[in-house]
């Protein structure tokens, strides 16, 4: 589309440390997109070099056919909202919100500062002093300020790191709206990925300063590339195994002498060793003399741990190899949860299965 903001290989070194290391990607105009990466790993320089806060030390960032990488930070069409809020302390919240029309010359700002109010859903408050307000309000008016501006692009950098858990989920929510109404790009920093999922059409999981994947939240869940992907968007069983053939659109493997099936169309690697996966929300559990279901993978286990936490219960289980298996269960029906020492069959629906990559060496026996 017209408007992408397009980072090509960009690089950034602060003094040895490479901070963003030869990054490309394309967000599209319009799209909620999420830098999602551990601290440390570079998602708010590459912000900060979008918003021309941080010069690169080489690549090209572009707006459309646009190039932006050497505009002054005021000559872009990009606006930040910081975890600081960075409100102004001594003017009202109107005048907050109106500061960057005034800047631009723009003399009747009532009107503008009024609908901005509207969208924030406190349209009472713009006599009010920041210091007047709770955190959650004061994101919300800094959002006003930014998006009174129309940028093409909102950079959002852990926004919602300062509030509570449940302002966050409201705030969370409020964004996503916010978004969605006035259908401006937006680019949000975190580190937290259960909210890059709930909020972003598109993820970008990064660590030291590369993309490790980039995806719609159920691509990157469901089907990680890499086990450094999986394991970081929650847990996920691994087992080592070896692709012995195909089957109709099916991988079929073999690992600790079973033997298993994939959906070959989303393996991240097609030949000889592989990991297999599975998340533990996908498994079920069957004991001796139950029949799993026709097709299923399997694998037995004793169960070496419980935790019952009302909603659902997490089990731990031994392999017969030795390795620990993680299984969730919703407790959909009532009744007690399955005590450690049972024997039992952890099973699911090989198309819930992913395939990785598996380095020489890696997992062998
Ligand atoms: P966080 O979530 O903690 O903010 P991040 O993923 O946003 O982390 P960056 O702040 O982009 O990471 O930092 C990436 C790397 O660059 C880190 O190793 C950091 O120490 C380094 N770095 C960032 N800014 C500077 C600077 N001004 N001078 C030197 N090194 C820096």
């Amino acid at each position: 589309m017209a408007d992408d903001l397009v980072l090509e290989n960009v690089t950034k070194q602060f003094g040895g440390v490479t901070a963003v290391d030869d990054l490309s990607l394309t967000v599209p105009e319009g799209s909620f997109f999420a830098l999602l990466g551990a601290s440390g790993c570079g998602k708010t320089t590459t912000l900060r070099m979008v918003a021309g806060l941080e010069e690169l030390s080489s690549g090209t960032v572009r707006l459309g056919d646009r190039d932006i990488t050497g505009l002054r930070p005021y000559k872009r069409p990009v606006n930040t909202v910081f975890q600081s809020y960075a409100l102004f302390p001594h003017l009202t919240v109107e005048d907050n919100i109106a500061f960057g029309l005034k800047q631009r010359g723009v003399k009747d700002t009532k009107k503008k500062v009024a609908e901005m109010l509207e969208l924030v859903q406190l349209p009472a408050f713009g006599k009010r002093k920041p210091a007047q307000l709770s955190g959650g309000q004061q994101q919300r008016i800094a959002l006003a300020r930014a998006l009174v501006n129309e940028p093409k692009v909102l950079l959002l950098d852990e926004p919602l790191g300062a509030l509570d858990l449940k302002l966050r989920r409201q705030m969370q929510i409020e964004l996503k709206r916010i978004q969605t109404e006035v259908g401006t790009t937006f680019l949000h920093v975190t580190h937290d990925q259960e909210e890059a999922m709930w909020m972003a059409d598109t993820v970008a999981v990064m660590t030291e300063g590369k993309i490790a994947q980039l995806g719609s939240p159920t691509d990157i869940y469901e089907f990680p590339s890499s086990p450094f992907v999986a394991n970081f968007l929650g847990q996920s069983n691994l087992f080592a195994a070896e692709v012995s053939g195909t089957a109709g659109d099916d991988l079929l493997l073999s690992a600790h002498g079973g033997r298993f099936a994939a959906p070959s169309s989303r393996a991240h690697s097609a030949d000889g060793r592989v990991w297999l996966g599975v998340r533990p929300e996908k498994v079920r559990l069957a004991l001796p003399g139950e029949d799993a279901p026709a097709g299923h993978n399997q694998v037995h286990g004793v169960l070496t741990d419980t935790c019952y936490a009302g909603v659902s219960t997490e089990y731990l289980l031994k392999t017969p190899w030795g390795q620990e298996m993680s299984v969730f269960s919703a407790n959909a029906a009532a009744g007690e949860p399955l005590q450690p020492g049972t024997e039992v069959v952890a099973h699911w629906y090989p198309p819930h299965s992913f395939v990785l990559a598996r380095q020489s060496g890696e997992g062998d026996e």
